[in-house]
């Protein structure tokens, strides 16, 4: 086995015991990244060169008899809306092709102080709009375990680098599904934790109140730990709860007994392939075999969720990118007779479609004559979803729901279709709406190969919760499976 397909928590003891060093971990995943990514395109910027230096200096702090962080050395990628001092950070966009941050965002603070190794920066949806990765202006990433399909979005760089080792672990972020759905799509564990847990201080704002950074790695103890790392508060971000947060990792059990587990009717209906429908509902079979008791809930206002998210989402991000005029950041027009022919001039060039159907969508639904009717709407359906969350969290520990309606669809097959592209998102945009953690773990292939997701929501700051179910459930079949062979 080669040290790129080993996880971060094999990797961090290895180190310990001196059975490898931080530089052969850095050289085996740089050298996968030689090998798949001309094939699997997740990087817009590889850090060779740093990556390199990193690691020796883990190496030196090793030999030095230093007391190490348990993520020291080990490589991590990370997603491009998410500010690296001195480091491109694109947002896979025009509009930010040469823009590099002059300061870090607090995950990259916290990243940087526990010596990991940042592998690069990933590729995603333009602004994080999107469900496939294709609406970014760089290049189209692929599905690791089919080259001709899309590895989900926007968090798919991320998603595709761990599932093909590109990265031993990623950040991505997750405003309607981003982190989850495309790790379903590419067969790895991705957790949105809870709004407010992990800083967006530095993360570039797509709709800031439902925005949220988080973890992705192929097994749930990676993901743990990364979250262990990257969440707490933080003055910085005047939305981050100030509370203890516990070392997910440490405390990581894997027994579902008594783990009262919620099935919403609303999540296995119409619109989701009968073959995600089995695998979700045999692993949550196989929890209840292990000791979890599992009942029926409703969630009846799921059905206005898609419609509440884009107004939602496409109001905050009308107002979010009015910044990006030429004048602050990145790319500016060339040829231009005023100032607002220049702002006019950039935004046109600089944006791509779907950003721009967001930014009109989003000033329609904010404008006065429509505001009552959409906008206002919206916010009160928010208040509807999430108290029927708090509702069901009365009763059940978890809920458990397919991650996404199917599996990995064809590269060019929704790009035409906004509504269909949108509908991928139907289980997973009310966690962000009401603002709660959600993990999605494999459960399955379906007919044609591809990865199914299982996702389990739980209350608020309830993550050692949902990493423990999933920790469980990863034992109970002994791991989610090994690296698609690629080229
Ligand atoms: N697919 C959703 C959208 O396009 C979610 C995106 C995200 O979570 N960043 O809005």
């Amino acid at each position: 086995m080669e040290l790129y397909e080993k996880s971060a928590f094999e990797l961090s003891e290895m180190l310990k015991a001196k059975e490898c060093s931080a530089a052969e971990i850095t050289e085996s995943v740089l050298g996968r990244i030689g090998k798949t990514e001309a094939s699997v395109e997740a990087y817009v910027t590889v850090c060779e060169e740093s990556a390199r230096e990193q690691a020796k200096k883990v190496d030196e702090m090793i030999a030095e008899g230093k007391e190490l962080h348990p993520l020291a050395g080990i490589p991590i990628g990370i997603k491009d809306n998410i500010s690296t001092k001195g480091i491109l950070t694109t947002c896979s966009s025009k509009m930010l092709y040469n823009y590099v941050p002059p300061f870090n965002a607090t995950v990259m603070n916290k990243v940087n102080s526990a010596e990991m190794v940042v592998t690069g920066k990933l590729n995603m949806d333009e602004f994080a709009m999107g469900s496939s990765t294709e609406t970014s202006y760089f290049k189209k990433t692929k599905n690791p375990h089919d080259l001709t399909r899309i590895p989900g979005g926007s968090s798919g760089g991320s998603a595709a680098a761990v599932a093909s080792g590109e990265a031993i672990v990623a950040l991505g972020s997750d405003t309607g599904g981003s982190i989850r759905q495309p790790s379903a799509y590419c067969g790895v564990v991705g957790l949105k934790p809870t709004y407010g847990s992990v800083s967006r201080f530095g993360l570039v704002a797509f709709a800031s109140s439902l925005d949220q950074i988080g973890p992705i790695g192929r097994t749930v103890k990676d993901v743990a730990m990364v979250q262990s790392l990257i969440c707490g508060h933080d003055k910085m971000d005047a939305t981050s709860k100030d509370i203890a947060y516990p070392d997910y990792a440490a405390n990581l059990k894997n027994d579902v007994k008594g783990l009262k587990i919620g099935i919403p009717d609303e999540y296995f209906g119409e619109g989701i392939d009968a073959e995600v429908k089995d695998a979700v509902m045999e692993t949550v079979k196989l929890l209840e075999k292990n000791g979890a008791e599992v009942r029926k809930i409703s969630l009846p206002s799921t059905a206005y969720a898609l419609n509440s998210y884009y107004i939602l989402s496409s109001a905050e991000a009308s107002s979010n990118l009015a910044r990006f005029d030429g004048v602050r950041y990145g790319y500016r027009t060339e040829n231009y007779d005023s100032l607002i022919d220049m702002y006019e001039k950039t935004r046109s060039e600089g944006f791509g479609d779907e950003v721009k159907r967001r930014i009109m969508l989003g000033t329609f639904v904010l404008s006065s004559g429509f505001y009552d009717a959409y906008y206002k709407k919206a916010k009160l359906m928010q208040k509807k979803i999430s108290a029927e969350f708090s509702e069901a969290f009365a009763d059940v520990d978890v809920i458990a729901t397919p991650t996404v309606p199917s599996g990995a669809f064809k590269i060019g097959e929704n790009m035409g279709d906004p509504l269909k592209m949108y509908a991928t998102d139907i289980c997973t945009v009310t966690i962000n709406i009401a603002g709660l953690p959600a993990i999605s773990v494999p459960c399955g292939k379906t007919a044609n190969g591809m990865p199914i997701g299982m996702q389990l929501i739980g209350g608020h700051f309830r993550e050692q919760t949902l990493l423990d179910a999933a920790n469980a459930y990863e034992s109970i079949v002994g791991g989610f499976g090994n690296i698609p062979k690629i080229v």
